[in-house]
């Protein structure tokens, strides 16, 4: 069984990282996404929120998990028996870091390879700051979030 995992933070997930994941799940027999806990990061929303909410947006897509992880992502692979970390790239720079990371992990775990998607262009500009930033200014996100993940920031954003 071919597994791979999509790490992440996912705070809150986009309709790019949907878009990723539903391209990996075609590639592989299940995709683990992996939710970053970082206790280093004050995250919008608590990494057992982000998980529910991945849940939830990729219900309908066959062959997914959710499971949240902290430490490295070779290590979660490992443990999730995967051989493959997927990764998403939108524009060049991403890739100066993805690729850093990339020939990092290939050192620590020489059997783990990175793929990269590249993102469908309508989503290449998107990204988990900027929708939190215009629905901070009670902007509109219903294109780049799915509806009940816009709801979500707009509740959070409230309190
Ligand atoms: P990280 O903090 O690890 O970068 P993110 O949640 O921001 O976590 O992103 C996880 C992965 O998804 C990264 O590989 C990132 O490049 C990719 N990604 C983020 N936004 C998009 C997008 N709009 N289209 C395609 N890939 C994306």
């Amino acid at each position: 069984m071919k597994v791979a995992v999509y790490p992440g933070t996912f705070d809150p997930v986009t309709n790019g990282h949907l878009d990723i994941i539903r391209r990996a799940a075609e590639l592989f027999d299940e995709v683990v996404i992996g939710v970053l806990h970082n206790s280093a990061k004050t995250p919008l929303f608590s990494v057992e929120e982000r998980v529910k909410i991945l849940e939830k947006a990729t219900q309908d897509i066959p062959g997914i998990k959710v499971v949240s992880f902290s430490g490295l992502a070779v290590d979660f692979a490992k443990q999730c028996n995967a051989k493959v970390i997927v990764r998403g790239l939108r524009a060049v720079t991403d890739f100066e870091y993805e690729l850093q990371m990339a020939q990092t992990n290939r050192i620590m775990a020489p059997t783990i390879d990175t793929t990269f998607l590249t993102t469908s262009l309508e989503y290449a500009y998107l990204s988990s700051t900027t929708v939190k930033e215009v629905a901070r200014f009670d902007g509109d996100i219903s294109k780049f979030v799915p509806e009940f993940v816009a709801d979500e920031i707009h509740k959070k954003m409230k309190k």
